[in-house]
């Protein structure tokens, strides 16, 4: 079912879930009894990240090597499993940066068959790897012109045009928004905009960025609306749980830690910091609930430990 309709046939606002596929070579027991955990609070749909290949400068014997890797395949199969298996909804993230267009194609034809009704369709950032575009491939640059690829095959158009009964296929778009503005963007007017483009190219719903500050996701609500964004915009949420993070999630994620927060977390020993980043999530949640947020959605990524105490204390 898609995303869309989840969200119209729900009586009261729902959880859903971002997880990470492992890392090459890692193990699906510990992937397999995480999605045990979340399918336990009836998640309507479970987003799977997408990893583009990256460029890493390894020492080696020979001095400097310059290789490139795909650190996490395996978006697809995790799909597969969390569809089939567990009868949840996957939602597959799909790249601009590293895949081409007829990659995502194919990518976009694997889902259908599998019977997978959505996707995210985000750009994926600079990993310092461009993948080369040999043979008359191309790629799609902003996450605006991959929405505009996944509705062109809505409508039955795919890349080769002189394909013969092409099928539409039928997928729910959805894309990022950043309350805080995305690092690259002169301000936040100028991204809401950039969000209205993904819109009008047929993106159906919008997830936000984590932001530690809900007044982040209300102005960035007021925004959006003024811009004549009318599809539900979905606040993306991140437990913070432990004190390295106060500045990871800024410098990887462009998001500000409120005064308050950051002091408490400063001040506890390291064995309560998880704790207090579900407290702090737990109140952004209940007011995001209580002002009328059409769902939540959590970066879980690898571990349920801190969402099993957030959703124990939850009251959805
Ligand atoms: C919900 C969510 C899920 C994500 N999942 C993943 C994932 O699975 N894998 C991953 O690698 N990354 C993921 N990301 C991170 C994302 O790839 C990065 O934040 C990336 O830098 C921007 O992606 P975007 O889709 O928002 O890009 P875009 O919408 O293309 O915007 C990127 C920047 O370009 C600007 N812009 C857009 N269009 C134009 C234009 N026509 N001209 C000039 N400027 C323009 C925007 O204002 C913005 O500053 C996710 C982000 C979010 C919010």
């Amino acid at each position: 079912m898609k995303v869309t309709e989840h969200l119209a046939n729900a009586d009261r606002p729902f959880i859903s879930f971002e997880i990470i596929p492992p890392m090459r070579g890692g193990d699906a027991k510990g992937l397999l009894a995480l999605i045990d955990d979340l399918v336990k609070y009836r998640p309507p749909f479970i987003d799977i990240t997408s990893h583009a290949a990256e460029v890493i400068y390894e020492e080696t014997p020979q001095g400097i090597q310059r290789r490139v890797k795909r650190k996490r395949p395996g978006t697809l199969g995790v799909c597969a499993l969390i569809q089939n298996k567990y009868h949840v909804d996957a939602v597959p993230h799909i790249l601009c940066r590293g895949f081409t267009r007829e990659e995502t194609e194919d990518f976009l034809i694997e889902l259908r068959y599998l019977g997978i009704d959505n996707v995210l369709a985000v750009r994926g950032d600079d990993s310092g790897y461009e993948k080369p575009l040999q043979y008359g491939r191309s790629a799609n640059h902003y996450a605006c012109d991959l929405v505009r690829q996944v509705s062109c095959m809505n409508r039955g158009k795919y890349l080769e045009e002189s394909l013969l009964d092409a099928q539409p296929t039928d997928f729910c778009i959805g894309v990022g928004g950043y309350p805080e503005k995305h690092f690259e963007a002169p301000n936040l007017r100028i991204d809401a905009r950039r969000v209205k483009e993904k819109v009008e190219a047929g993106a159906h719903y919008v997830v936000t960025q984590m932001f530690f500050n809900n007044d982040h996701y209300f102005h960035f609500l007021d925004v959006c609306r003024e811009e004549g964004i009318t599809v539900p915009i979905i606040p993306g949420l991140k437990i913070l749980t432990s004190l390295k993070q106060l500045n990871s999630l800024p410098k990887t994620f462009f998001v500000e830690i409120p005064d308050e927060f950051a002091e408490e977390v400063m001040a506890a020993k390291p064995e309560h910091v998880v704790d207090i980043g579900v407290e702090w999530a737990l109140k952004q949640s209940q007011e995001l609930l209580d002002r009328g947020a059409p769902s939540l959605h959590y970066y879980v990524m690898q571990s349920a430990a801190a969402i099993k105490k957030l959703m124990a204390k939850l009251k959805v």
